[in-house]
């Protein structure tokens, strides 16, 4: 027997419902705040995330499926959605389209190689929108509105939105010189990772897995007392409107994007659900003001998030929150001999034609056997084809429901079902 690889998952009949009510969702709440969908292929030049996500990430370092195809070319399967988006907007010349700025939502599957644990797949779908072309506090605050309204919309409430400005590029070279001189001294204390990352992207040390507790991490020089007063202003902006939209949120000093073209804003959304497990950021955003050039494209800024739709469910199982979805089937045709069941397999062509969700048998079960599947389907309505009822072209037609059963012309059943269930 040849096994699913690891990392991966099926996604069953049982839950593909739920995935299908979240997806809907997703995109009809991007869809209210003007968002539309882009669709990038899943495999791009490699060197488009070595560039655009960074060689120091561990994205990059470790963490990505990389192969050379028979042209001898190096293609990696998109390990994150930012990079190829922006691509695309860049050798599609959207910075030339009219309405500005671009705002994009995109959904589809990540390929990472990652150690497998709970809420961490080799595969994993990705919602994320990006707004490029603007530099505004105001759509900064609009992104981060859109994440709280997504999760809050599926009734989560165990969320914890984390902010942080990372201030522009002036403002963080001399912070990056300040952790600097503040890790060099002891940096043998610090993981190997760390150890690389003072020489090529010393921020990355504050968000170490690793060293989150080491009493050099907790009494590092603050990113805030860096910014310079336009990084300030621009940070303070985003605050108000979220003060005024009524978002909560807590500035965490030391959330940071460790590269050079991520600006300002910075955030995550945590669930503080228990039971969610060890890995509860739900969601991750930011400000990318220098990626666009850095990708060989105009001067242009943009910001985006990306979540997990497998994140997601586990943060509504934690919640104890179940998804409500219709996959009742409207009617069931059970028959009793040979010559019905052709008739049956005629009026199901009909009624499906006409937008009626049917089923009939095709295990030649008894009539109780094919009851028995009528409920397992949580069929809304059942009726039984025999003899009679096709010489008198009438069925009783039975609510499943309260039981009651009504005699109707055959030729008037698809009237009758649609408007009882409509
Ligand atoms: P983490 O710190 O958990 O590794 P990350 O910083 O690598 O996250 P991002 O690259 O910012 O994550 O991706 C955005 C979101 O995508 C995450 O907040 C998370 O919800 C989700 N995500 C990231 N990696 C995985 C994965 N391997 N499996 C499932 N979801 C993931
Ligand atoms: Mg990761």
């Amino acid at each position: 027997m040849i096994n699913i690889a690891k990392g991966t998952q099926d996604l069953l009949p049982e839950v593909t419902s739920d995935w299908q009510y979240v997806e809907n969702k997703l995109r009809e709440i991007a869809q209210n705040y003007n968002y539309k969908e882009i669709r990038t292929p899943i495999f791009e030049h490699t060197e488009l995330f070595t560039r655009g996500v960074g060689g120091s990430t561990d994205i990059v370092q470790k963490e990505m499926y990389t192969f050379t195809d028979k042209g001898d070319r190096s293609i990696t399967l998109r390990p994150e959605g930012t990079a190829p988006v922006v691509r695309s907007y860049i050798e599609n010349k959207m910075h030339g389209y009219a309405n500005q700025p671009i705002k994009l939502f995109y959904e589809g599957p990540m390929f990472r190689y990652e150690r497998k644990q709970k809420g961490r797949y080799r595969q994993f779908v990705q919602f994320g929108v990006e707004a490029i072309g603007a530099e505004d506090p105001a759509i900064d605050a609009e992104i981060i509105a859109m994440v709280m309204d997504i999760y809050q919309s599926f009734g989560l409430k165990k969320l914890k939105l984390y902010i942080n400005s990372i201030g522009d590029i002036d403002s963080r070279s001399e912070y990056n010189k300040a952790l600097v001189e503040h890790f060099k001294p002891s940096i043998e204390e610090f993981c190997s990772d760390c150890q690389q990352r003072i020489d090529t992207n010393p921020m990355r040390i504050l968000d170490c897995k690793k060293d989150r507790e080491h009493r050099l991490v907790k009494s590092a020089p603050r990113i805030y007392d860096y910014l310079n007063d336009d990084s300030k202003q621009y940070f303070e902006q985003v605050k108000l409107y979220l003060d005024q939209l009524g978002i909560d949120y807590e500035v965490d000093t030391n959330l940071v994007r460790g590269l050079d073209y991520y600006t300002h804003t910075a955030f995550e959304v945590m669930s503080d659900a228990e039971g969610f497990g060890a890995i509860t950021t739900l969601c991750g955003g930011g400000r990318y003001n220098g990626l666009l050039e850095m990708l060989d494209g105009p001067n242009e800024t943009g910001i985006g998030f990306a979540l997990s739709i497998e994140r997601l469910l586990l943060a509504l199982e934690a919640e104890g929150i179940e998804i409500e979805h219709d996959d009742a089937l409207d009617l069931f045709i059970a028959t009793l001999d040979e010559d019905s069941k052709q008739y049956a397999v005629q009026l199901l062509h009909r009624l499906r034609k006409a937008g009626v969700k049917a089923d009939t048998d095709y295990k030649s079960r008894k009539l109780k056997g094919q009851m028995k599947q009528a409920d397992r389907e949580r069929a809304k309505y059942t009726i039984v084809l025999g003899e009679n009822e096709i010489k008198n072209q009438q069925v009783k037609l039975k609510d499943m429901n309260d039981g009651g059963e009504h005699v109707i012309e055959l030729s008037s059943l698809t009237d009758e079902l649609k408007e009882r269930l409509s």
